[in-house]
């Protein structure tokens, strides 16, 4: 029988670096994971892509599937809808696949209080300090001054909740950031 997959949870303020660190761990395929392709109301960025970083949808369509209970968590962040398909984190894991979710605090805390049975590993990825989140968040230049003081309020907020979390990993240096990631998902692999 496959053994089921873990459920890996790994949040931060926004512009901590989650993307980045996420798709350098996908190019380790020993660590057989799958992305958990959220669903939000959010208007993609330049580059961003339909069914690849989100599924983009009306606030209608989000708000039908949550009545179905589709999802396994959600939350309204900064003026958007986002949700984690159920079905779809649990037929990957399932197959094998240790899924991995990017998501932020309140929506963690959901998965932390249903799936305390599960084998979830939960990781917190700290900025090295507010200013460079604060230069980073700007740096994408999509966003306008009021969101951008919203998202670094909640950013305040997040820090501040990262003791739920079973690992605190600093991002001041990408490369060992990912590598203590990785060793931290090898590890729970082998438990
Ligand atoms: P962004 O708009 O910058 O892509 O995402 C905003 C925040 O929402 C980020 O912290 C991101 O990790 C988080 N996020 C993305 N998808 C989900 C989701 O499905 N559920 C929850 N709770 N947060 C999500």
């Amino acid at each position: 029988m496959t053994k089921k997959g873990l459920l890996i949870v790994l949040s931060g303020p926004s512009g901590v670096g989650k993307g980045t660190i996420r798709k350098k761990l996908f190019k380790d395929k020993s660590l057989n994971l799958a992305f958990s392709i959220s669903m939000t109301t959010r208007n993609p960025r330049k580059k961003e892509q339909n069914g690849i970083d989100y599924f983009f949808v009306t606030e209608e369509e989000f708000k039908s599937r949550l009545e179905k209970d589709d999802f396994l968590e959600h939350v309204y962040f900064v003026g958007n809808y986002y949700g984690t398909s159920k079905e779809y984190v649990e037929k990957l894991r399932n197959e094998g696949k240790n899924v991995f979710l990017e998501i932020e605090v309140e929506g963690a805390k959901q998965i932390m209080d249903k799936c305390q049975n599960e084998n979830l590993v939960s990781i917190f990825l700290m900025p090295p300090s507010l200013t460079e989140l604060e230069r980073r968040i700007r740096g994408r230049k999509s966003e306008s001054e009021e969101i951008i003081q919203e998202r670094l309020q909640k950013a305040r907020r997040e820090i501040n909740l990262k003791s739920n979390y079973q690992y605190v990993v600093y991002n001041k240096d990408l490369y060992k950031a990912t590598e203590e990631i990785k060793e931290i998902i090898k590890n729970r692999m082998n438990s």
